[in-house]
C-alpha cells in the first residue's frame, strides 16, 4: 500500500496537492465539474487537517500562445469555492513573486488555486518533460506532496513525478487510493474473469489483450474492432471498419486463444455511416456487401449478458458500437444493464464506458468506474505508472 494523505501531520503545513481539474469548458463554462467533485475528499481531509492547501492541475493542452486563454483555470477556481462553500485564491501564475507572496500570506485552512501547470509548456514543455528545475521550484513551495490526479499517474510530469522526487513527504490522496485499490482486484481476479473490450481501434487495446488474455476467462469483444477478428477467422464485414495493420495480431489470438474470445454473430448494419442511413439487424453471414456493422445485434447481447452473468469479475473498455449515433446505443445499453444485474465485481475502464453508464445512471451501480482513460488502459497492461511508482510505501 502506498503512503496516504492520512499517514502525515498536516497541522498548519504547506499541503500540495496535484488535482486533476482537466474538466470540459465551453464559453469560459464548465460543462461537466465531475473530476472537481470527485477532488473534494482529499481537499477537505487536508482543510480539517488544518493545512495550507495549494492545488495544483493541469488543463488541456498548451503549444502555442493561442491555447493559453482557452485552457486558463479561472473557472475551476470559482467552482471550487462554490463547492467548498470557502473563498479559493486563484493565482493566474505558475511560478514568481505573485505565487511566492499568496502562499507566504496564507493561514491554516485557506486554499489557493494556482494556474494550469501545462502553461510551462509554452518554455520547452516544462511540465510534460519534467524538467528538473521546475520540479525544485515546485517542491520548494510546499512541505508534503500528495497525488490525487489519476488521470495523469502514467505521464511523468514536473507536477506530478517531479515534485515528489523533491519532497520527503509524499502520498497519495484518496481518489487514486480507491483507483488503486479497486484496479488492482484485477490482479488477482475471482474467476471467471471476463474482459469486454469495444472501441474502434485494435491498436490501443493490443497490449491490455497481451496482457491480459492469459489472466481471462472471456474476452468479449464488441465495437469496431470486433471486426479485425471476425475478418481474421474468415467472416464477411461488408465494409464494417478494419484495422488492416493488426489483422495478423487478431490472427495469432485467434489461433491461440481462439476459446476464449467470443466475437458479435449479429450486428446492427447501415449502408453508410451516419445516423439516418438506413439500417437493419442482421446475422454476419446474412451482411450484404456494402453494409457496415456499427453496433451489436441482440443474439450477441444475450450471448454477451450470459456470460456476465456467469463471470465473478468483469472489466470492461470501450463501447459496444457507435455510441455517439442515437440508433448505435442498444447493444451497450443492453449489455451494461446485464453487467449491474450481475453478481460479479465490476469494473468500467475510463472514457466513453463510463460516460455511457453515467448517462443511463448505471455508473453508481457498478463497483467501479475508473476516472483514468490512459491510466486505466496502462495500468491493464502491466505497465509501471511513474505517478504512482514514485510514492513510497506505506
Ligand atoms: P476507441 O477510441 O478506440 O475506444 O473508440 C471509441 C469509438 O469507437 C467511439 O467513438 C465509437 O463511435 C467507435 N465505434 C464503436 N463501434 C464502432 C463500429 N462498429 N464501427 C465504427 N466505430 C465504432
Amino acid at each position: 500500500m502506498k503512503k496516504n494523505i492520512r499517514d502525515f501531520n498536516l497541522n498548519n503545513k504547506k499541503v500540495l496537492i496535484r488535482c486533476d481539474f482537466n474538466v470540459p469548458i465551453k464559453d469560459g463554462k464548465i460543462v461537466d465539474d465531475n473530476r472537481i467533485v470527485m477532488s473534494l475528499p482529499t481537499i477537505k481531509y487536508a482543510l480539517g487537517n488544518n493545512a495550507k492547501v495549494i492545488l495544483f492541475s493541469h488543463l488541456g493542452r498548451v503549444k502555442e500562445e493561442a491555447d493559453l486563454a482557452k485552457n486558463d483555470l479561472a473557472p475551476v477556481a470559482a467552482r471550487l469555492s462554490e463547492l467548498l462553500d470557502k473563498e479559493v485564491v486563484f493565482v493566474p501564475v505558475t511560478r514568481g513573486e505573485e505565487l511566492e507572496n499568496a502562499i507566504k500570506n496564507m493561514n491554516p485552512r485557506d486554499v489557493i488555486l494556482v494556474q494550469n501547470t501545462r502553461y510551462e509548456d509554452l518554455d520547452g514543455k516544462k511540465e510534460s518533460s519534467n524538467d528538473p528545475e521546475l520540479a525544485k521550484y515546485w517542491a520548494s513551495l510546499g512541505d508534503v506532496f500528495i497525488n490525487d490526479a489519476f488521470g495523469t499517474v502514467h505521464r511523468a510530469h514536473a507536477s506530478n513525478v517531479g515534485i515528489a522526487s523533491n519532497l520527503e513527504e509524499v502520498g497519495v490522496g484518496f481518489l487514486v487510493e480507491k483507483e488503486l485499490t479497486e484496479l488492482e482486484k484485477l490482479d488477482n481476479p475471482e474467476r471467471p474473469f471476463t474482459l469486454i473490450l469495444g472501441g474502434s481501434k485494435v491498436s490501443d487495446k493490443i497490449g491490455v489483450i497481451e496482457n491480459l488474455i492469459k489472466k481471462c476467462d472471456y474476452l468479449l469483444i464488441g465495437g469496431g474492432m470486433a471486426f479485425t477478428f471476425l475478418k481474421a477467422k474468415g467472416t464477411n464485414i461488408g465494409t464494417s471498419v478494419l484495422d488492416e495493420e493488426n489483422l495478423e495480431f487478431a490472427k495469432k489470438m485467434i489461433n491461440e486463444y481462439g476459446n476464449k474470445i467470443i466475437l458479435p454473430g449479429d450486428v446492427n448494419a447501415f449502408k453508410e455511416f451516419n445516423n439516418e442511413s438506413s439500417n437493419r439487424i442482421v446475422n454476419l453471414n446474412e451482411l450484404e456487401e456494402d453494409e457496415m456493422g456499427l453496433d451489436i445485434g441482440p443474439e450477441t447481447v444475450k450471448t454477451f449478458s450470459y456470460i456476465i452473468s456467469t463471470s465473478k469479475t468483469v472489466f470492461w473498455n470501450g463501447p459496444l458500437g457507435v455510441y455517439e449515433f442515437s440508433k448505435c446505443t442498444k447493444g451497450t445499453e443492453d449489455v451494461l444493464k446485464a453487467l449491474v444485474d450481475s453478481h460479479a465485481t465490476t469494473i468500467l475502464g475510463g472514457g466513453d464506458i463510463v460516460a455511457a453508464a453515467a448517462n443511463l445512471g448505471y455508473k453508481d451501480k457498478v463497483t467501479h468506474a475508473s476516472t483514468g482513460g490512459g491510466a486505466t488502459l496502462e495500468y491493464m497492461e502491466g505497465k509501471e505508472l511513474p505517478g504512482i511508482s514514485c510514492i513510497p510505501e506505506a
